[in-house]
């Protein structure tokens, strides 16, 4: 189905901000509960849900299903309702001075109006922060292996990270390589039981543990990763020619200083029915400082986000269902 784009359109009853399962179920409830809705994303509509894989603690799919087809389903579904659509990047967000009602959300080169705004901006792959891995980001450094694992057929590879990314993303990646190691700062994993089963049962999948990286090496591409036992403080140089990083999240929340209460990591606090500390901004998903992350919670949360607005938008307007 063709999704609706509302380039042109500037006043909105509800603007969500990022089009992951979070934003696009939260379009989903808000469409159908006839608000006018715009979803705002600057990447691709998906998010990192899109980007995996395999998701197979989703409920309802007793086979798993690939992340960006259930994304895609959810964008369909939420677009068949009258969501609209703007590609764009939101770079602030401010109260409306002159209506003393809603928001003014900014984006690249233009500006809407809405009453309430939904905040489901997700989170990007944290860094490593070691040398020479931004030098070789795209070039054998990577954040995504749906994307990359195919170009490191028959090669070595290694993953760091001891969560669920991490393995999940290590077992995927024996597909591919000759050899995974996973590259471990403690001597278990963090990931859920019924991952650490599989790729401790896993053939291709080796442990390096107690280790963490200190440098990624190569000249023109990728040859391999100085590591270094913390345990027995010693150093040394595993090949690879692909190495993937997944050593947690990082909220894309800074746009949203000084407007809402954020945590030290940069998560939003939200009440139980997704409210912000500002009246009129709901936040859901991985962007949101909360427990379990998962598909399921942050569309969980997405519906609760939209209900809420929905409710707040109706008092403004004095149509509210009390
Ligand atoms: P995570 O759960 O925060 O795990 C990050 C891993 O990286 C941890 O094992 C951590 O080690 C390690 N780490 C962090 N900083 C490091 C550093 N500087 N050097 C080396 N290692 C470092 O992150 P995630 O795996 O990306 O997952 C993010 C969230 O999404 C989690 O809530 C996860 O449950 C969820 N998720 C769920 C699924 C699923 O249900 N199938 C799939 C993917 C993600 P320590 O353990 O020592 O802290």
């Amino acid at each position: 189905m063709k999704e609706i784009q509302k380039e042109q359109q500037t006043e909105f009853d509800i603007a969500i901000i990022g089009g992951g399962p979070a934003g696009l179920t939260a379009g989903l409830y808000a469409a159908r509960a006839r608000m006018s809705t715009v979803i705002m994303e600057k990447m691709m509509f998906g998010g990192q849900a899109a980007i995996t894989e395999t998701i197979e603690n989703y409920p309802g799919f007793p086979g798993g299903i690939a992340g960006a087809e259930l994304t895609n389903k959810i964008k369909e579904q939420a677009s068949k309702f009258g969501l609209g659509f703007i590609d764009a990047e939101v770079k602030t967000i401010e109260k409306d001075k002159i209506s003393e009602k809603g928001f003014i959300v900014n984006t690249d080169g233009k500006e809407i109006s809405a009453l309430a705004v939904i905040i489901a901006t997700g989170a990007d792959p944290q860094r490593l922060g070691v040398p020479g891995e931004s030098e070789f980001e795209g070039r054998g450094v990577s954040y995504c292996a749906t994307c990359d694992g195919p170009f490191f057929r028959d090669q070595d590879i290694v993953v760091v990270g001891g969560g669920d990314t991490a393995v999940e993303e290590g077992l995927f990646l024996t597909k591919f390589g000759s050899k995974v190691t996973l590259v471990h700062r403690r001597d278990r994993l963090r990931a859920t039981k019924i991952l650490q089963e599989r790729a401790l049962a896993n053939p291709k999948l080796d442990f390096a543990w107690d280790s963490i990286v200190t440098e990624v090496v190569g000249e023109d591409s990728v040859e391999g990763v100085k590591i270094k036992n913390v345990k027995i403080d010693e150093e040394k140089v595993l090949p690879a020619r692909g190495v993937f990083v997944f050593v947690g999240i990082k909220p894309n929340t800074e746009f949203l200083q000084g407007l809402v209460e954020i945590d030290k990591n940069g998560y939003v606090m939200t009440d139980e029915n997704m409210q912000s500390s500002m009246k009129g901004i709901y936040a859901c998903g991985d962007a949101r400082k909360k427990l379990l992350r998962q598909v399921v919670t942050a569309c969980g949360e997405g519906a609760t986000a939209a209900f809420s607005a929905q409710h707040y938008v109706e008092q403004l307007k004095g149509t509210a269902y009390e």
